[in-house]
């Protein structure tokens, strides 16, 4: 965030400090499809503020598959109403709170997925927007090392590999293979899995330009998916995370005992498959492995996007080749 459009920090009068228009410029859908439904607004009402919620200003936001998926209508059945403005994760400075508000105060760098269950009623006013409303809970203060764009590309992705790796008991000393290594979600599930759990052994996939990306997350074994099929490979593993819907598959590789855990498509059991839920205090828990650089934030080379080039970002990160996060920025 420039100078020129840093909010000042919060003063006694911290409620006020900031003026907040009543609409502003945002991406709005009001029918389900595909990239060309998306409209850029600049008449979009600013989002009110529950007594649990802060007002966010974005800085910067990230795209998530579920973003394009909710957008094609793959989950109308429990989809909020429309029209809707897409994006999950966010990055930017609290401008106002609510009254049931304890531990944020406008002026606040926050980060965080503003949408509790991703599937089920997301918020109706997301990310892609000059404002964003939500609850304190679901919030954390930005790392003091990474700027806005990388704060941004991290929530959605890290709390699912977080809770991902912590649903399949995955602990000191255990093996995993993880399933697209170099995506939103794997890049990081890579560095958690190694960094924060203590792995024995990481191995990942992804095609042959990016296994060097996948070695110096951490993995100790980068499988070319182009060239080795990871089923026919000796190697068993502890922990199978599925990040790209080869759930079938994945159980084969797992040891006796052990956990596959998958984030879309079919599998049998052992297997299972969650959807992540938000949660600032996860990010909070993380934090320092961020702030002493142990975790990196993993950004697509083609990104940051800016806000009008979002129709753009989506159209790429629909291809299914992005390597780690599509960021928009500036917003
Ligand atoms: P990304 O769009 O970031 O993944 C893109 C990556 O997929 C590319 O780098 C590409 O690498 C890789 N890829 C494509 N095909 C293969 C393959 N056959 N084997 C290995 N890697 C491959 O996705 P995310 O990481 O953000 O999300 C992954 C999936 O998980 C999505 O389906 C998403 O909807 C889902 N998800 C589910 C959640 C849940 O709560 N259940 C939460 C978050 C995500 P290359 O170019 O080398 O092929």
């Amino acid at each position: 965030v420039s100078a020129a459009t840093s909010p000042k920090p919060a003063t006694e009068t911290a409620v006020d400090t900031f003026t907040v228009p009543s609409e502003m410029k945002g991406w709005v859908y009001d029918e389900y499809g595909g990239v060309d439904v998306l409209k850029y607004s600049s008449n979009v009402t600013v989002p009110s503020v529950n007594d649990d919620q802060v007002l966010v200003k974005v800085v910067a936001a990230a795209l998530n598959p579920v973003d394009f998926k909710r957008r094609l209508g793959k989950f109308q059945a429990t989809d909020s109403a429309l029209p809707t403005v897409p994006g999950y994760d966010v990055a930017g400075v609290v401008v106002k709170v609510g009254k049931q508000v304890k531990g944020l105060k406008p002026g606040d760098e926050v980060y965080g997925d503003v949408s509790e269950k991703a599937l089920d009623g997301p918020k109706q006013s997301g990310s892609l927007a000059e404002y964003t409303a939500v609850e304190e809970k679901l919030l954390a203060l930005k790392p003091k090392n990474l700027d806005f764009v990388q704060a941004a590309s991290l929530p959605l992705a890290i709390e699912t590999a977080y809770e991902g790796l912590e649903r399949a008991g995955f602990s000191q000393g255990k093996s995993i293979l993880i399933l697209n290594g170099a995506g939103g979600v794997g890049s990081l599930t890579i560095q958690l899995a190694k960094q924060v759990f203590g792995a024995s052994k990481v191995a990942a996939t992804a095609s042959t330009s990016k296994l060097e990306l996948l070695k110096s997350l951490g993995a100790d074994l980068a499988i070319d998916y182009t060239k080795e099929d990871f089923e026919q490979l000796p190697d068993k593993y502890d922990v199978v995370f599925d990040a790209i819907g080869q759930g079938e598959k994945a159980v084969k590789v797992v040891k006796e005992g052990g956990s596959v855990v998958v984030l879309t498509g079919a599998v049998s059991p052992p297997g299972f498959r969650f959807v992540v839920t938000s949660t600032g205090s996860t990010l909070t828990k993380l934090n320092p492995y961020l702030e002493s650089g142990k975790v990196k934030a993993v950004i697509d080379p083609n990104s940051p996007f800016p806000i009008d080039r979002v129709k753009e970002a989506f159209s790429y990160l629909e291809t299914g080749r992005a390597t780690g996060k599509v960021v928009v920025y500036p917003v």
